[in-house]
Formats: structure tokens, C-alpha cells, sequence
């Protein structure tokens, strides 16, 4: 399989068909994090590679497969690419986890059911993520038509349409399909192939690693002198990564020194690599990797890693304790059923910030009528000035997305 070069985020309410479409389409069932598969380094991230082929004889779209062999006409089909897909989840608790998700997404494809009324909650709020995180590259599915009539389905693709009007995904290509019965699935290709373009990224800058997944992939109970060290996982966002390299783990880990807790860098090595499946020698950017170092599995066991970034050692964005952030609130309040409107962020009030694959808190320190934020971070963050901050206020029993940030100082 040739290397992963695009993430593809399945985003959309839960149980309407995102990890059915994934399985589709590259024949992983995402939903298996079973330890087995994580376990020998044959990490998956909890993602799936699928690569796109074309037949070099049928008209469009029954041309576009992920089979060898065409279907239709028995003849040998071309590559056209590998992608990644990210399978987010989504249940109304782990919009953390989308937002993780969506900060490796290079374009997404919205999985929308047809034999409900759209929207439903979190597609409102995935869609509301897309927008703020600025992945503009969408597909939109509509699921399960196998469920309904001709009548219903023309109904349903009307108040789509109505729902993403003003949105990013205001031009996105609607695509009818069965993911369960295999229905249209090479439309499905075809319109990512069209819409969601490998993006050009600088091989040329030192390596930077946004850690999505991060795992200790020994048995338990494994003799200490078997032990594999520690797994990152997520994507390369610039430069090569080699086999040998050594990398530095920003923030890195709180330690204790005369009494005083402090953020310090993690220093490793790349013991091993791998990209679509396979051990490879080096990475570019693109597709989701896992990174074996020869850190202690201890502290990157359960995903303690997420959030950080590694790179070459002394060419990592800043650490952030503490920033301002030009801030631009949306109108109303998302992801509900009753959908309140956003109030004025106020000085000492917690916020949930997501940027990149981060999670934090945010006590604010400072809020200007400008829309200037200052917030002191509850756990440290490395990011670059203009990055993107997904802002949620705890509203009721969970937080709810308010807003996106820019970082400016
Ligand atoms: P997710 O929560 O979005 O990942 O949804 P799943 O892929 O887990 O699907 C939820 C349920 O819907 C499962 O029982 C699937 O078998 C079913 N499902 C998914 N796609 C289709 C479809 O096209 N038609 C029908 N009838 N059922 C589907
Ligand atoms: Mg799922």
C-alpha cells in the first residue's frame, strides 16, 4: 500500500454510519481498539488507511474503487492514492475527542443520516467545529436511504442544504448512499477525490509531530527486558522524520525539583516508524504514523501524550503557560437541543480550550471589550502565534463550544 498522504475526518451524530463508512471503504473496522491490535508495534491509531483506485475503463463514477480489480469490466485498476481516515466519535461528551481529531484533518466527510430530521445535535456541532478549526474541504454524506423512499430522500437532501447554508460547507457535494448495504460507495471516492486535494506541505522545515494517540503496546505483566518503549501516533504537519532521529516532547513531563513543579521536555529517540501499516525508514508529511521511542512505556501509556508535540530537539513552536487571544464568539450556543445565546466571556470564568490535538483549561485573566482574551492555562501548551483556539464554556453538565480564538501573544 503506498504511504498515506491526506487525513479524512469522519465526523457526524452518533450511530449514523461513520465507522460503517470507514469500514466501506477500507474494510477496518475502526471501532476494534481492541488491545491485540494495538499491542507489536501494528499500532492503528484507531484510524484507517484505505487506498483509492480507478479503473481505467468505465465512465465515472463506477470507475472509482478501492478494489484491484474492477468490478464492472475484470480489468487491473490504477492507484490513485492512500488516505487516512480519523473516526471521530460521536457522543455529545467527546467533542474533545472530534476537536483532537479535527486538528489532523486535512478535509472531512459529514455522515449524515437520512431517516432522521437533519440536523441532530452533534452534526450541528461537528459542522460548527469544521467551521471554527477552518477544514473548508467537506464531503457530506447522506447515510441509511436504504431506509427510506425516493420522496423521503429528496425531503432530506432539502433540509441539508437549508442546515450548511452560510456554512464552510455551504458548496459541499451531497452524496446519497447505503454504507451498510455498499450503495454508491464509489461515489463516495469520487467526490473526495474532487473535493479533498492532497494538501502541499514543507518537507523542508525540521519535522513537527502533533500527538494524537499515544500507547504502551507491551502485554502486561511482560518481562522487563522485552519491554517496547513507549508509541506516539498522529501526523506529520512539516519535514521528514528518520528512524534514529532524536526528537524532544514539548511541554513534556511535570516534575518535581527542590519543591517546585515544573514542565520539562521529553528527550527520546525514533526506534522505529511506521505509515500505512508497514515499517518504514522515514516519514513525510501526510497519513497517520506511529512512532516507536525508546521512552519508558509508562509515560506514554493511555494516551498520556496527547496534546504535546515532538520534533527536532530546540526547533519546536513555544510553550505557552499563559496568552491573549483575539477572540470571536458565535451567536448562539451549539450541540443542545434548546440553543441558548452566547454570553460575554467574563474575567475568572474556566474555559475548555482545544488547540491542536490539546486539551486544557483557560482561567480567564482579563477579557476585553476588543475581544482580547487572556487566559492563564491550567497545563502548558506548544503552539505558534495565529494558531487556532476552539473555545467551550461549561454550560450545565458539559462544555459547549462558544467560540474560536486566535493566539497573539
Ligand atoms: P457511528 O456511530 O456514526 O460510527 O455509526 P455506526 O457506523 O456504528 O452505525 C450505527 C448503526 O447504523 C449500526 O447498527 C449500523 O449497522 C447502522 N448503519 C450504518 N449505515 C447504515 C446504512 O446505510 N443503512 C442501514 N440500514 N443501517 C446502517
Ligand atoms: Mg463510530
Amino acid at each position: 500500500m503506498p504511504k498515506p498522504e491526506v487525513n479524512i475526518g469522519m465526523v457526524g451524530h452518533v450511530d449514523h454510519g461513520k465507522t460503517t463508512l470507514v469500514r466501506a471503504l477500507s474494510g477496518i473496522w475502526t471501532d476494534q481498539h481492541s488491545e491485540e491490535m494495538k499491542r507489536g508495534i501494528s499500532i492503528r491509531l484507531g484510524y484507517a488507511d484505505a487506498t483509492f483506485r480507478k479503473c481505467p475503463n468505465c465512465p465515472a463514477p463506477d470507475c472509482y474503487t478501492v478494489d484491484e480489480i474492477c468490478k464492472h469490466c475484470g480489468s487491473p485498476t490504477n492507484i490513485l492514492r492512500t488516505v487516512s481516515f480519523v473516526d471521530s466519535p460521536g457522543h455529545e461528551t467527546l467533542m474533545a475527542t472530534m476537536l483532537c481529531g479535527a486538528a489532523i484533518m486535512d478535509g472531512a466527510v459529514l455522515v449524515i443520516a437520512a431517516n432522521e430530521p437533519c440536523p441532530q445535535p452533534q452534526t450541528k456541532e461537528h459542522l460548527m467545529a469544521l467551521n471554527i478549526t477552518g477544514i473548508d474541504k467537506i464531503v457530506i454524506v447522506q447515510n441509511k436511504i436504504d431506509l427510506i423512499s425516493k420522496e423521503e430522500v429528496l425531503e432530506h437532501y432539502r433540509q441539508i442544504k437549508a442546515f450548511v447554508k452560510g456554512t464552510v460547507a455551504e458548496n459541499a457535494p451531497v452524496v446519497p448512499i447505503s454504507a451498510q448495504q455498499n450503495i454508491n460507495i464509489d461515489m463516495v471516492i469520487q467526490a473526495i477525490e474532487e473535493v479533498i486535494p492532497t494538501p502541499s506541505r514543507d518537507a523542508k522545515k525540521p519535522p513537527l509531530l502533533k500527538i494524537a494517540r499515544s500507547f504502551d503496546v507491551n502485554r502486561p505483566g511482560a518481562p522487563v527486558e522485552k519491554l517496547i518503549g513507549g508509541v506516539v501516533g498522529g501526523t506529520l504537519s512539516q519535514g521528514v522524520l528518520r528512524k534514529g532521529d532524536k526528537l524532544e516532547i514539548v511541554p513534556g513531563r511535570l516534575v518535581e525539583a527542590e519543591g517546585k513543579k515544573q514542565w520539562v521536555p521529553i528527550e527520546t529517540k525514533v526506534t522505529n516508524l511506521k505509515a500505512g501499516g508497514e515499517d518504514v525508514a522515514e516519514v513525510t508529511p501526510g497519513g497517520l504514523i506511529g512512532v516507536g521511542t525508546n521512552l519508558d512505556p509508562a509515560i506514554t501509556k493511555s494516551d498520556n501524550l496527547v496534546g504535546q508535540v515532538a520534533g527536532a530537539p530546540g526547533k519546536l513552536p513555544p510553550v505557552w503557560h499563559s496568552f491573549v487571544m483575539d477572540m470571536k464568539l458565535l451567536d448562539r450556543v451549539v450541540g443542545s437541543t434548546e440553543e441558548a445565546a452566547v454570553e460575554p466571556i467574563h474575567t475568572s470564568e474556566p474555559l475548555m480550550l482545544n488547540i491542536g490535538t490539546a486539551t486544557t483549561v483557560g482561567v480567564v485573566t482579563s477579557a476585553r471589550e476588543s475581544g482580547k482574551v487572556q487566559v492563564q492555562l491550567k497545563r502548558p501548551v506548544c503552539a505558534e502565534v495565529g494558531d487556532r483556539v476552539a473555545v467551550s464554556r461549561r454550560i450545565g453538565a458539559r462544555w459547549r463550544l462558544i467560540g474560536v480564538g486566535t493566539i497573539v501573544s
